[in-house]
Order: C-alpha cells, then structure tokens, then sequence
C-alpha cells in the first residue's frame, strides 16, 4: 500500500516533445524527459501494489515500486541505485524498452486508465544520476580469472558488467570501431542519444572492463585461440543479428538501395547526418521508401526524412494491427509526416538505363487464413498493382546472426537459420567453455531480452568457473 496521497489521474504525466514539423528537421532528442515535479507527480499514480506484478512483467525483475517509492520521496539516486541491481543500463531501457508490452503491460493502473509511466520514471531516474552525480564506480578486487566476450551490444555489455563486479578479468572484443552494438550504430540520435550510451559504457570501463575495438573473433583470433592463446577461460558471445535480409526482387541491386542496416550505420556511426562536416556522405534525394514495418523500418523513415527526403512512404505488407514497432514510433512517424502505405507489397524496383532506382511496383494485399506465426497471411489481390515514383529503397525486413562464428568454429551448433543453440537454463553452447546470449541466439529481439540474457550467462559463468 502506497504511503502517499496517490494520484488518482486516469492518464500518465505528459512527457514534453519536441514539435513534430521542428524536430522532422533535427537530429535532437525528441522526447525531453520530465522535471523533477512531473516525475514525482507521475510516480505518486503508483499505487504500491502488494503482489508487485510489475516486477514480473520486467525481464531483469528491476525492483518497481521501490525505486518509484524513492522518486516519491524525492531520493533520486536512491531510486537509480535501485534499479541499477538488475539493469546496467538505466539510461538506455527507460528510453527504448517496449514497455507497453512489459512491465506497463501488467501494471495495474492500466486496468482503468494508463498504466504508471514505468520506463518514462526509470529515464528520469537515470538521467538524474548522470546530471548530478559524477562519481564512477569503483574498481572490484579481481580474482584473477580472464573472460572474453564477443560483441559490445547489450548483451555483451551487461555479461561484462556483471562479470566485472564478481572480480572477473573481462576483456569485450568488438569488431567496428566503436562500441555499443545497435546502441550506437542502429538506433538513431534522436530516440538514444549517443552521449548518454558512452556514459553508460564509461561506467563499465570503470569497472575494469577492457574494450577492444577493431578486433573481428574468427578473424584476428578464432573462439579457439582466445582460451590456447590469449588466456581465457571462458567466452560470451554477444555478436548479434547484424546480416540483413533482401527480398529477392527484381532491383534490389540497382543504385540507391540501401538495406536498413548500412543506412543507419552511415547516418549513425559514420555520421552522415552532420554532412559536410562528417566524412561519410548518404544521398537520398527526394523520393524514398522504407520496406518492412518494424523499429528498423521507423528509424531508416524518420532518418531519411530528416535527411531532406519530401516524400518518405513505410512499404508494409501486413496492416496496422501487425505492425511490429513500437506504438509510440509509429505515431512518432506518422506526426514527423512519414507516409504509411499498408497492405501493399512490393514486387520490382525499376530503374534508369544506368542502374539508378526510378521507383518502386507493388501489389495491394488483402489479409486471409492465420499462418503458422498466428497472424493473418497477406494475400495479393488480383490486378491491384501499383507503382511509386522513387529516388531510394531501404529494405528494412529482418536481420539474422552473421555466419562467421559459426564457419570458423567446428563444434558450435547453430540453428539452421544462424541462430546460436544453447542451453536455455544456463545459456552454455555445444562448445566447452563458452557462453552466448542476445540476438545471436533469438534472432533480431529487444535490448533489456539481450542484456537479461548477457546477466544470466553471466551467472552461470562464475558459477561454472567457482566449480572449476
Ligand atoms: P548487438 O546490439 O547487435 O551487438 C552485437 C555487437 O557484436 C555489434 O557491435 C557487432 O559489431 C559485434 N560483433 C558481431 N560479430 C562480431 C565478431 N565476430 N567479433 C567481434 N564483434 C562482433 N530494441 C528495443 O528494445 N527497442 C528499440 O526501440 C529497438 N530499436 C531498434 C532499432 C534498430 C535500427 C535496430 C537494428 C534494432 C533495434 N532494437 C530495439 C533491437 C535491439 O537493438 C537488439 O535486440 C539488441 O541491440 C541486441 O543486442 P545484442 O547485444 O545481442 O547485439
Ligand atoms: Fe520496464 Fe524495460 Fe525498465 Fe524493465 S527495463 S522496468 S521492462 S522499461
Ligand atoms: Fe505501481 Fe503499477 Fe507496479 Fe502496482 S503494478 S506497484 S501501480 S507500477
């Protein structure tokens, strides 16, 4: 039971935004994040519920009501500490996890109004601690013992830190050359900006935690050679799901199509959004469709728009009810002015006699039988087709795990689509002595599934380690 008047309002405290017409031109947060008042307005609708069914619906089981119930009592680095338990990475979940579908989905205020704004309090909570409080953590007594990881997404990053607060050695190899796996190379600016990630893994660094970038695994050393060569005695691989998926159509290999990943890592990573003043350029003219309806798709849209893309179309075969991105980056697109042509499907990109993309023919879809994944198949609909006028494609349908691990690793069973098999319970591989987590297990999922899956290997890899 909450100690405090609750705040009975049916809706959650508005989170300022940038306006739509102002920020489809910028590269700036969107949402601004709330004061110290609307935050503790926003945490007394919480109702301090005995059966906490909140705490289930989180992956990492953050204690809730506890670190709102700081808010509330105005201690905010009491609730950061609290939610810094179970989640490494506070900043970052409380902006991007599809809370609506986790801990908001359960809540209890949601039963007759909005649920409390979980991740919206958890943002806030985190931001307070790095405008406020400078200290970094301070370095464990190491025990001496050496663990690599593979991949500095979350994944990689929460085995690391946890591994590094039981005293481990933890060395994180990454191949690009900045870490932060899809924190900084997919997730545009203005949903995540890329100071607060690099705050995050600062806080890691301080940990002890060694960073190597430029360090491709199965190229530099293969999974072997990290424990004959280099030491190690246990291995996590958090590489990810970073091998797009094409449609097989006639165009995809004209000019200006793009997939989803190379795009966002231009504009992102190589930052192409600051051109000139970068050195890696993205040409889009004016005309731009997006393929695919999920996070990816949302962020390839609003990114080419605000490169200066008039018209920017979200090809999507499904309808709006199918729509996997999140429903908050759904509105956000459709307010930025993107537009959704839903139901429709696309069967060549046409182009010039010098390879450039000229458009886009489609067929209109109508929903028919549930398929095996339970949702409705699009059917195409008879003589429907129809044709975009088009400068770019970006196909933004999937990503899978790049094979490399797996062809320079004999005894590391993999799914046939790439997906990396372990044991559910303890997260071990087919090979001794080596861990994997994320989307190079699952297929392209969720940050806090990655980092839950990066804390529990992390578990069984000091408990395997203590037994050794
Ligand atoms: P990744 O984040 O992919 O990190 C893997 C890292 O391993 C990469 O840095 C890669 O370079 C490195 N690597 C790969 N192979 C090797 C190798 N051989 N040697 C060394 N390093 C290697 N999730 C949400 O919850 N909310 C969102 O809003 C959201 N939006 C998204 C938007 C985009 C554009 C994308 C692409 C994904 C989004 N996701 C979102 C999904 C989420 O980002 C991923 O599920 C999550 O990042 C997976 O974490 P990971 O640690 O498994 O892998
Ligand atoms: Fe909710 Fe995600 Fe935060 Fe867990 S990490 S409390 S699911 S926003
Ligand atoms: Fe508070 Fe909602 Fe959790 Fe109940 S379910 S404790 S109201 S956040």
């Amino acid at each position: 039971m909450a100690k405090y008047k609750t705040n009975m309002a049916p809706e959650k405290t508005p989170m300022p935004e940038q306006e739509p017409l102002v920020r489809n031109k910028n590269y700036s947060e969107v949402t601004l994040g709330y004061t110290v008042e609307m935050a503790m307005e926003e945490a007394t609708r919480c109702l301090q519920c005995r059966h906490r069914p909140c705490v289930g619906g989180c992956p990492v089981n953050i204690a809730i009501p506890d670190f709102i119930n700081h808010i509330v009592e105005g201690d905010f680095e009491g609730a950061y500490q609290t939610i810094l338990l179970t989640n490494s990475l506070p900043a970052v979940c409380g902006r991007v996890c599809p809370q609506e579908n986790q801990c908001e989905l359960v809540c209890v205020r949601g039963i007759k109004g909005e649920p409390v704004g979980i991740g919206r309090l958890e943002r806030f909570a985190a931001d307070w601690h790095f405008s406020n409080v400078d200290e970094l953590p301070e370095k464990p007594e190491s025990n001496g013992r050496r663990v690599a990881i593979v991949g500095s997404g979350p994944s990689g990053l929460a085995c690391a830190g946890d591994l590094a607060r039981r005293g481990y050695e933890v060395t994180v190899y990454e191949s690009l050359h900045v870490a932060g796996g899809v924190l900084m190379y997919g997730i545009p600016e203005f949903r995540l900006p890329k100071s607060l990630v690099q705050t995050e893994i600062d806080q890691l660094r301080a940990l002890g935690v060694k960073i190597e970038c430029d360090r491709v695994i199965g190229r530099i050393h293969s999974l072997d050679e990290l424990f004959e060569e280099e030491g190690f005695e246990a291995v996590f691989i958090g590489s990810g799901a970073g091998l797009p998926s094409f449609m097989g159509i006639p165009g995809e290999n004209l000019n200006q199509v793009y997939s989803a990943n190379e795009f966002l890592t231009r504009v992102n990573l190589m930052q192409a959004w600051r051109w000139p003043d970068s050195a890696t350029p993205v040409t889009i003219g004016k005309k731009v469709a997006v393929v695919g309806g999920g996070n990816v798709a949302m962020d390839a849209a609003r990114s080419a728009k605000r490169l200066g893309a008039d018209e920017v179309y979200i090809v999507y075969r499904r309808s709006e009810e199918e729509l996997p991105a999140r429903k908050e980056e759904v509105e956000h697109a459709r307010e930025e002015g993107i537009i959704f042509r839903l139901l429709s499907n696309p069967l060549e990109i046409t182009g010039n006699e010098e390879g450039w993309v000229t458009g886009m023919r489609c067929s209109r879809m109508e929903l028919g039988e549930e398929d095996a994944s339970g949702r409705r198949r699009p059917v195409p609909i008879p003589d429907s087709d129809f044709s975009l006028d088009l400068d770019t494609v970006i196909v933004a349908i999937g990503q899978s795990p790049n094979p490399l691990l797996r062809e320079t690793t004999s005894d590391l069973k993999c799914q046939s689509w790439g997906g990396i098999i372990v044991d559910e319970e303890t997260l071990k591989t087919s090979k001794d002595g080596v861990w994997a987590g994320g989307d190079a297990v699952t297929g392209a999922a969720t940050v806090i599934l990655a980092m839950g899956a990066g804390k529990k290997a992390a578990a069984s890899i000091d408990a395997y380690l203590k037994g050794k």
